[in-house]
């Protein structure tokens, strides 16, 4: 079956009691029993919800994988995933990763025992030299926020499988519409469904979805346990979102394209990070591997004043945290995204004061791009 079938059925068949083709939103806390240890297979809303199973199924589908367990958000996703490793125990992380999960690992889970190593993913002898006998996970993110690196999902895979350590990969910016890590070898997927899953913008959520049985078995103890689930109403938002995930990542793609062309021939511009860019260091491998490129593209304006004038001159793109929505959001990641990430680590990795970060919406691409023209125009 194609993608928006699956997208469209999987997970959710009519009601079975009123015939409703949409999954309704069964916003209760408990379900009635017909007798001690009689029940319908529900019993608490925190264990069991049908909405919450609806999203979890039509994820995990999309994604090719037998499992799903959805989560308050995707930071509450991350961590679940993150009680896969016990104290003691070795994870090789993608260094340009999320600022939230560089914070969550560093500042919390280090408390714990748990061992961490940032590298670029994107050169695999990086994650070989690191792989050490309590490795237990490599957690990539590809293509990387900010700055678009991009990790060959098949290749670190391979290394790390062979080390005995799962794979993981936050597929928040490609969405499974434009990269399917599973298979490429990735055990676990994880995403912030706040971003393109969701898609308007309303509703703050996460993921997992896995193949591994005794993994997912664990994960739904976590999600169970310590209870960070997706409630009904926004389980029901990220169900309605995934229906039109191909139609809107299709458009996002093609207004991203038009928006890095545009930005790749403009003087104001000094470098641009953008994996669909011939100039992009991994564009064969993000070619490989995605379906598209995405709505995502980052460009350096030189300086904290040029950036200024840019967010101050826009008047369609908003100034704004988050990705992946129907509208336009122009960030800057340096003050907003990534200020908890160490200024040198930053300087590293190219997340300089000039750099600007725009999540292209689905307005006219003409729109959007006339826009960002009358903005760039307006650097001394
Ligand atoms: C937003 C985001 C997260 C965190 O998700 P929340 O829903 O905000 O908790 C994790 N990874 C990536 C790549 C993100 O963009």
């Amino acid at each position: 079956m194609g993608f928006s079938t699956t997208a469209i059925h999987a997970g959710q068949e009519p009601d079975e009691a009123t015939g409703a083709v949409t999954v309704p939103i069964y916003q209760t806390s408990t379900y009635a029993q017909e007798g001690l240890g009689k029940n319908k297979g529900f019993e608490y809303a925190r264990t069991q919800n049908p909405t919450r199973f609806a999203v979890e199924r039509n994820i995990a589908a999309l994604e090719g994988a037998r499992f799903g367990y959805a989560f308050a958000s995707g930071m509450a996703a991350i961590d679940a995933t993150l009680r896969l490793i016990k104290g003691g125990e070795h994870v090789i992380v993608s260094d340009n990763t999320y600022g939230g999960t560089f914070r969550l690992f560093t500042k919390i889970l280090s408390n714990y025992g748990l061992e961490f190593d940032f590298v670029n993913t994107s050169d695999v002898s990086k994650v070989e030299e690191k792989l050490k006998p309590n490795t237990r996970m490599v957690f990539l993110e590809t293509p990387t926020n900010p700055v678009m690196i991009v990790t060959d999902l098949q290749a670190v895979s391979y290394v790390a499988h062979a080390a005995g350590a799962r794979v993981v990969c936050d597929n928040t910016f490609m969405s499974p519409y434009l990269q399917r890590p599973l298979d490429f070898g990735v055990d676990i997927v994880v995403h912030s469904t706040t971003k393109y899953l969701n898609g308007h913008s309303d509703g703050v959520g996460g993921v997992v979805v896995l193949n591994d049985e005794e993994d997912a078995n664990w994960l739904a103890f976590v999600q169970n346990s310590a209870g960070a689930i997706l409630s009904p109403f926004d389980s029901w938002l990220v169900l309605r979102g995934t229906k039109t995930l191909a139609l809107r990542m299709e458009q996002h793609d093609r207004t991203g394209r038009a928006v890095a062309a545009f930005l790749e021939e403009h003087p104001a511009v000094r470098k641009l990070y953008y994996p669909g860019s011939l100039s992009h260091p991994q564009h064969e491998i993000a070619k490989r591997q995605q379906r598209g490129f995405g709505g995502m593209v980052a460009f350096d304006v030189g300086s904290l004043d040029a950036a200024r004038t840019v967010f101050e001159s826009v008047k369609l793109c908003t100034l704004a945290e988050s990705l992946g929505g129907v509208e336009t959001l122009i960030s800057h990641p340096a003050t907003m995204t990534h200020a908890s990430v160490l200024p040198e680590t930053r300087a590293r990795l190219g997340i300089t004061e000039g750099l600007v970060r725009i999540s292209v919406g689905l307005e006219d691409t003409d729109d959007i791009i006339a826009d960002i023209d009358q903005a760039l125009a307006k650097i001394e």
